[in-house]
């Protein structure tokens, strides 16, 4: 069950600590795109966005979209957000991570995976030993996959709350 436990635990990415981040030794953020950053169901990038994204960079992270998603929407909210982008990454597969670790020559304790998947973002961040942080995800809509997925998820939820390791609404850092 470990595998499913994120470090830090937030409402959205609106709710986190960017410079804790910092604090903590992070320099790189890996973004989850759907149902993270936007609602699967649209492309439309709001002014809140863009301004928070402007605002957080201001730490000096690395900040990078890392989805499952196809090119074509992932590229068009990436470029929207002047950000970085992997698509199609098979989270929670190593995916494209080492070609960023190639390019950048960071190490696991830099790295940090935002995400409202256990199955996917906090799987995946928790394999490569990176730090994970889970939010809650932006809309109850899911892209075909990931409904196969939340099924398991709602199963791995309620183990975890039975074996008070991760309480759905109970934030922590
Ligand atoms: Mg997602």
């Amino acid at each position: 069950m470990e595998q499913y436990i994120p470090d830090i635990y937030a409402k959205s990415v609106y709710d986190i600590d960017y410079d804790n981040l910092v604090n903590r030794g992070i320099k790189c953020v890996l973004f989850d795109l759907d149902n993270t950053l936007l609602p699967p169901t649209t492309k439309e990038v709001s002014k809140k966005l863009i301004d928070f994204i402007k605002q957080t960079k201001k730490t000096n992270i690395r900040f990078i979209i890392y989805s499952n998603s196809l090119k074509k929407r992932v590229s068009e909210i990436a470029n929207r957000l002047d950000l970085e982008y992997f698509y199609f990454v098979r989270k929670p597969h190593r995916g494209k991570i080492d070609q960023i670790v190639k390019k950048y020559e960071y190490n696991q304790s830099e790295m940090a995976i935002i995400g409202d998947q256990l199955l996917t973002d906090v799987l995946f961040g928790n394999k490569l030993g990176i730090t994970t942080i889970l939010v809650n995800p932006l809309s109850v809509h899911d892209r075909f996959f990931t409904r196969f997925n939340r099924r398991r998820e709602k199963k791995i939820y309620k183990k975890l709350y039975q074996n008070n390791l991760l309480v759905k609404g109970k934030y922590y850092e």
